[in-house]
């Protein structure tokens, strides 16, 4: 297993975290601390584009004038604690954050992607998750905290940075925020790390190339509609009744599919772009009745629909469906005119399942 050198700087943990600060905040703190603005560019192309650890690396920036930077922004990289390759490809990483709390982060089909120069990672966006979703690893775990912006690009630019060493070019093209945490239960800094990575100065990930998965935060889906409309959505829909869907998913208490949907609507009218929406199977909801309420939900929407054989984790009891459940379900939904996909089985023998790898070893 690679390790990542100790952290090698000290900052004022006070401090802005640099890696969430956007190239014209990096070039107000410079004016403010006497340096000229385009150090900040500098420094933020440092950061973001060489995903750089270390103030020491920063060799165009005179060794006093980081000095001076390092006293108000903190660089606090994140530690790598385990990292599990499976044999499809997919990597997973757990990362050790400031205070001690640790996150997961998944590299999805290496190998495979490498030949078509695309690479996929899907970040957390929270310590936990307060959803609590029937099948989640996450939720059992209850909920820590939210992540600041710089600790969600920071899982971008640790990656980045560790396979670096092995592929010089490596970049990373795709982001998820599928991982730990419910993305719009932490809007303001999942939006700040979408803009930074799309920065043209920074990793240049292109906003249609973000995606951000939610468990049902209607205000969320709606902001975003308002807010930047290029960001993909896909929504963890998993029932098609509100029956099944208040047990599987408690966010559907709070906001029943007739909003949900609505919400939905307003997004794809706005942005032109097709809603995803995942259905985890499991032995309990693959069946025809329930691709029939789906179906009956989503018929004439831009939507897709993206059925996933949902990851045993123990505590839940959930179970994968077969085969061919899973076959007659797809089934239901293409003949109503609904595209759908399965996802193929990725990384279950590292427990790919959002929040395993944490549960196991992180607390
Ligand atoms: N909180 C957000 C994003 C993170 S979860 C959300 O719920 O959308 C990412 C996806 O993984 C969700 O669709 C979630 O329902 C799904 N998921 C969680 N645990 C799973 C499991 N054990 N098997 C299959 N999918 C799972
Ligand atoms: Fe939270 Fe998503 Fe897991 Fe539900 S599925 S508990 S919303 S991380």
């Amino acid at each position: 297993m690679e390790r990542h050198e100790p952290h090698s700087c000290n900052n004022a943990a006070e401090g802005r975290e640099l890696r969430g600060c956007k190239e014209e905040e990096l070039g107000e703190i410079c004016l403010a601390n006497d340096l000229a603005r385009f150090r900040g560019s500098q420094v933020f192309r440092w950061v973001q584009e060489r995903a750089v650890r270390t103030w020491a690396e920063m060799t165009n920036i005179r060794e006093a004038d980081r000095k001076l930077l390092s006293a108000a922004l903190a660089l606090q990289p994140l530690e790598l604690r385990r990292e599990q390759r499976s044999q499809d490809g997919t990597r997973k990483y757990l990362f050790g954050l400031a205070d001690g709390e640790s996150i997961e982060c998944v590299l999805m089909d290496y190998e495979r992607r490498r030949a078509r120069n695309r690479q996929t990672v899907c970040v957390s966006t929270q310590v936990g998750c307060p959803v609590g979703c029937a099948f989640c690893a996450t939720g059992l775990g209850g909920f820590r905290r939210n992540l600041t912006a710089g600790e969600i690009t920071g899982q971008v630019l640790e990656l980045t940075r560790l396979l670096r060493r092995e592929d010089e070019g490596f970049q990373v093209t795709n982001v998820v925020f599928m991982g730990m945490g419910e993305p719009f239960l932490n809007y303001e800094a999942v939006l700040k790390a979408i803009e930074i990575l799309n920065s043209p100065q920074g990793q240049n990930i292109g906003m249609r190339r973000m995606t951000i998965s939610t468990s049902g935060v209607v205000p969320g889906i709606r902001r975003l509609a308002r807010d930047n409309a290029q960001v993909g959505l896909a929504v963890s829909l998993h029932a098609g009744t509100d029956v099944m869907r208040d047990v599987l998913v408690p966010m559907n208490r709070r906001y029943p599919l007739a909003e949900l949907l609505g919400a939905c609507r307003e997004y794809s009218e706005t942005s032109g772009r097709r809603v995803t929406f995942e259905v985890a199977l499991t032995e309990k909801t693959a069946n025809k009745q329930e691709a029939s309420a789906v179906a009956k939900l989503l018929r004439g929407m831009l939507a897709h629909v993206n059925l996933i054989p949902v990851n045993p984790v123990a505590e839940t009891g959930m179970k994968r469906p077969t085969e061919e459940r899973i076959t007659e379900f797809a089934g239901v939904l293409t003949k109503a005119g609904i595209p759908v996909s399965v996802r193929e089985e990725r990384g279950t023998d590292i427990e790919a399942a959002c929040g395993q790898l944490r549960r196991r070893y992180g607390e």
